[in-house]
């Protein structure tokens, strides 16, 4: 079942897609939601990132082996785990902003898990429980400044840095999905989930060891290799299979 958020009048409401149809929901998927007003059309929404801004974006570096070469970097011997703020958000048919701050700015095509339900020191067995569904995410990543400032508040952080959505599809299994990074019409990343090198259940587990997962949080997973530079006027897009296709602009911050 595919899930979204969308402005309602000004409201932000959480909504059902079936057939091109966005049914109105009571409440988050994930916290037993219901129909609650008129069906209306997909087309046409102003669509919100998929979960709200209140919970964390935690994010997974270096998690595919052929990512962590193309970079230069050692292959980790736990996950590497990072946060990005609810600033960061940006919703499907959005611009990503390139900052002066920054002369490279990198695209970095991700699966991401929204979480349902609070988990404390889970075991990987727990993944179904905790796990609502999966939205494609982008990691929008400064380079320059994530090698110059040591911490990656900043490098990972800036205003537009995580485009995702448009849905959260439940009842996917994501353990060996396709995943490709499109810029302008051409194929940068092609990966598959299967080539991890720490699994989802693995990951879920790790993160739950610090810090309580609540539902609406995101778990970004890291990104298979072929990242690259964005420029302004650019189209970016994220294409996972079994999900529609997240789509935003990007343009140089004025
Ligand atoms: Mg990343």
């Amino acid at each position: 079942m595919k899930y979204l958020r969308f402005d309602d009048g000004g409201l932000p409401r959480f909504g059902r897609l079936e057939g091109g149809v966005v049914t109105p929901l009571d409440d988050a998927p994930w916290a037993g939601g219901e129909d609650a007003g008129t069906p209306r059309p997909y087309e046409g929404l102003t669509l919100l990132p998929p979960v709200p801004p209140g919970g964390k974006i935690l994010c997974i570096g270096r998690n595919y082996f052929a990512h962590a070469k193309e970079l230069g970097n050692e292959v980790p011997v736990e996950p590497l785990v990072f946060l990005k703020p609810a600033t960061s958000f940006l919703p499907h048919g959005g611009t990503v902003l390139l900052p002066p701050e920054s002369e490279r700015v990198d695209f970095e095509g991700e699966l991401a898990l929204v979480i349902g339900r609070r988990a404390r020191r889970v075991g990987p067995e727990a993944y179904r429980d905790v796990v609502f569904g999966v939205t494609p995410a982008l990691d929008i990543t400064a380079r320059d400044l994530q090698k110059k400032d040591g911490q990656w508040w900043r490098a990972k952080g800036f205003d537009t840095f995580c485009p995702c959505g448009p849905v959260v599809e439940s009842g996917l299994d994501a353990s060996d999905l396709s995943l490709r990074t499109i810029l302008d019409g051409e194929v940068k990343q092609d990966g598959r989930t299967s080539r991890m090198i720490f699994d989802l259940p693995t990951l879920v587990s790790w993160v739950s060891q610090a810090m309580t997962l609540e539902p609406g949080d995101l778990l970004l997973t890291g990104t298979p290799e072929g990242v690259g530079p964005l420029a302004g006027g650019q189209r970016l897009e994220l294409e996972i299979e079994g999900l529609p296709r997240l789509s935003v602009r990007v343009a140089r911050e004025a």
